[in-house]
């Protein structure tokens, strides 16, 4: 059984994981108003991927015979300066979810629970790529700061990312 500890902190995850989904379509919303168009594409599949991560956590939660509970979710941010400020942001908003992440595997090994340790696993890989993609998206930013085709480029880069099912999701069916 779950610990009440750790179902909680599960729960929160959920909301953690939908309000970043939020946040994402909220740049990629904003980025679509700019005109820019790849970057958009960009934060619309990161939408989708942390709507896959809030998944396979309530997927869990109901595999382990205990109840998801859904929260209200935060209002975000609706406007940024640059794509620049926005992967800033992302860089800064993972870094949180990274801590909460290292809380919940620090939960489950308090409790000597390793099927959550398991698979909690999976997001504490997750959270080293999305950082460092992240990282990776504010150096391109910075290389084409105050450059504007440099930007039209870029944009047209990021269009070509396409959004993949997180594997543990597609593992289950
Ligand atoms: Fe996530």
């Amino acid at each position: 059984m779950l610990s009440k500890k750790l179902h909680d902190a599960l729960n929160a995850q959920i909301n953690a994981e939908l309000w970043s989904a939020y946040l994402y379509l909220s740049m990629s919303m904003d980025a679509e108003a700019k005109g820019l168009k790849g970057i958009a594409n960009w934060f619309y599949v990161q939408f989708q991927e942390e709507q896959d991560h809030a998944r396979i956590l309530m997927n869990y939660i109901l595999s382990r015979d205990a109840v998801v509970e859904l929260a209200p979710i935060d209002a975000v941010r609706t406007q940024w300066d640059s794509a620049l400020e926005m992967f800033q942001d992302t860089l800064t908003h993972e870094k949180e979810v990274t801590a909460m992440i290292n809380n919940l595997a620090a939960i489950a090994a308090e409790d000597k629970d390793y099927a959550s340790a398991n698979m909690l696993v999976w997001f504490i890989d997750e959270q080293v790529e999305e950082e460092e993609s992240a990282r990776d998206m504010i150096t391109a930013c910075e290389a084409v700061e105050g450059n504007k085709f440099g930007l039209y480029m870029l944009d047209k880069e990021l269009a070509a990312r396409v959004y993949q099912q997180a594997a543990p999701l597609a593992a289950k069916e």
